[in-house]
């Protein structure tokens, strides 16, 4: 678990553009942006991916984020995505929304 990128960005032991943080989530740019804004938005409890127990209740909860920073910035509107599995194009198995916007974008 303490190898996990995104547990460290939460941790601040890896550096990160932070752009929105409250006392259960943090949402941060991708470094390698698929659209002109890119933000990942993850859960500070670490919890794998999409098909993880209880991940229902928490990506709810992420949807309200993507919408609070949308609104917050003036974004009016995106694409939110989760990858799921390996197959599914999740490569870091700690469990983040993709908020995309600024023109379209090619999905894996
Ligand atoms: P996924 O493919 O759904 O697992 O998404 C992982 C995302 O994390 C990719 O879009 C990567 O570009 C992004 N990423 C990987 N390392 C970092 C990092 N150190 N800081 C910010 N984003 C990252
Ligand atoms: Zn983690």
């Amino acid at each position: 678990m303490n190898e996990c990128l995104f547990c460290k960005i939460v941790k601040k032991e890896q550096p990160a553009k932070i752009v929105y943080e409250d006392d259960k989530f943090v949402a941060f740019k991708d470094i390698k942006p698929k659209a002109p804004i890119h933000f990942l938005i993850v859960p500070k409890k670490h919890i794998a991916s999409i098909e993880s127990e209880k991940s229902e209740e928490v990506a709810k909860e992420l949807i309200s984020v993507a919408k609070k920073i949308a609104k917050e910035k003036g974004i009016a509107g995106y694409k939110l995505v989760f990858n799921v599995g390996r197959e599914g194009g999740q490569f870091v198995d700690h469990l983040h929304l993709h908020f995309l916007a600024g023109k379209p974008v090619q999905l894996p």
